[in-house]
């Protein structure tokens, strides 16, 4: 797929606060980019200098190679949902989806022609002569979203659109809009803070802190391959464990004595690696430890039952490691229980180890 927006290079500034730091970002046609990050991070100023309501101080903003960097936000080929949705309350549905081809100089049987059809396509045919009042939140959202489709942009901005619903509806609703994007195949960038809301949507996730991308790439990519603790910490849980170089193509972890053969030389002498809590297994009689793998014992410490399993807390020494258990596996758990679990190194990431 082609390059439909590239960020090249753009620092914003407010006073003496720099709320984005040198940004490069390419999105292509009919992408489902994700931006993710902690409050404050600089997503929604990076989604307004996009828009236009924001100037970028330097660097410059192209859609399909020409600089929009300072056309007003109504001049650009794209639209945007707010987390409020601003619809306007004195219109029918039909006619706060009418507006824009309205204002684009259609006449009012087009515009509502075109306004039907994409209220057909967000499943709000019926509702046409409600007004915004007499709906509910998540109908709200459709208007909305409806409204921002309507002109066809080639690109469609969402600020934190769902946040107003409550989960149920808000997990309906990802899937919906989703569903809609791959429909529409126009590019969507979602701003949310929520990890699992972003893997949920995404085909890329652009991980923020502090004004800056993290890391950029699939779910899979980032919860997998973390570049930083950061990324590892904010994409689901995680364990992050010391690690020393002590010999060639060895190394050792801070939770236990044993050896871990580790082949790549492009490793620093010490460092932190990830291990996720999945990747820990319960040593039973019924379940051996396996060649190959690491083993390490400790004491339950707290017990979060969480329905379908629970996130165990092992108390290692004096490091606590995170596990999952089904409730299946054959041992009885309980604070104080002492244990063994047991992993295979290969899935130890080490941060900064070059590919
Ligand atoms: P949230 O998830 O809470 O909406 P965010 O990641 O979208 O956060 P931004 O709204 O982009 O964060 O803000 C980034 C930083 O820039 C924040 O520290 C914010 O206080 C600051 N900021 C944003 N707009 C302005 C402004 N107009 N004037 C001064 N500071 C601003």
């Amino acid at each position: 797929m082609s390059v439909l927006l590239s960020i090249n290079n753009v620092c914003k500034q407010f006073g003496q606060f720099r709320a984005l730091h040198n940004i490069n970002l390419d999105i292509r046609q009919g992408e489902f980019i994700v931006l993710l990050g902690p409050s404050g991070c600089g997503k929604t100023t990076l989604l307004r200098l996009i828009a236009g309501f924001l100037q970028p101080d330097t660097g410059n903003i192209l859609i399909e190679g020409q600089d929009i960097s300072h056309l007003p936000p109504y001049r650009r080929p794209l639209n945007t949902v707010f987390q409020n949705y601003a619809l306007f309350p004195h219109m029918s549905v039909l006619d706060n989806v009418a507006y824009g081809p309205r204002r684009n100089g259609f006449n009012r049987t087009d515009a509502h022609e075109q306004a039907r059809q994409v209220l057909d396509l967000v499943g709000l045919k019926e509702f046409e002569s409600r007004f915004p009042h007499d709906i509910s939140g998540g109908q709200q959202q459709r208007v909305a979203l409806a409204r921002a489709i309507v002109n066809r942009p080639k690109l469609l901005l969402l600020d934190e659109p769902l946040s107003a619903l409550d989960m149920r509806l808000r997990k309906r609703m990802q899937l919906e809009l989703k569903h809609l994007q791959e429909k529409l195949g126009i590019a969507f960038v979602f701003v949310t803070h929520d990890q699992e809301e972003a893997m949920t949507l995404a085909d890329r996730i652009v991980v923020m802190n502090a004004g800056r991308i993290e890391q950029e790439g699939s779910s899979n990519d980032i919860y997998r391959t973390p570049s930083s603790s950061f990324v590892a910490e904010f994409i689901g849980e995680t364990n992050q464990i010391g690690y020393q170089v002590t010999g060639m193509n060895e190394i050792r972890l801070t939770i236990n004595e044993q050896p871990i053969f580790w082949e790549s030389h492009r490793i620093s002498q010490q460092g932190v690696a990830i291990l996720r809590p999945e990747h820990l297994q319960l040593v039973n009689k019924n379940n051996p430890i396996p060649a190959g793998h690491c083993q390490l014992h400790g004491t339950v410490s707290d017990i979060i039952a969480l329905g379908s399993h629970s996130l165990v807390h092992l108390l290692v020494g004096e490091h606590v490691i995170v596990f999952r258990s089904t409730g299946f596996e054959g041992t009885e758990l309980a604070t104080g229980s002492l244990v063994c679990l047991s992993f295979n190194p290969t899935h130890l990431h080490l941060l900064g180890e070059a590919a």
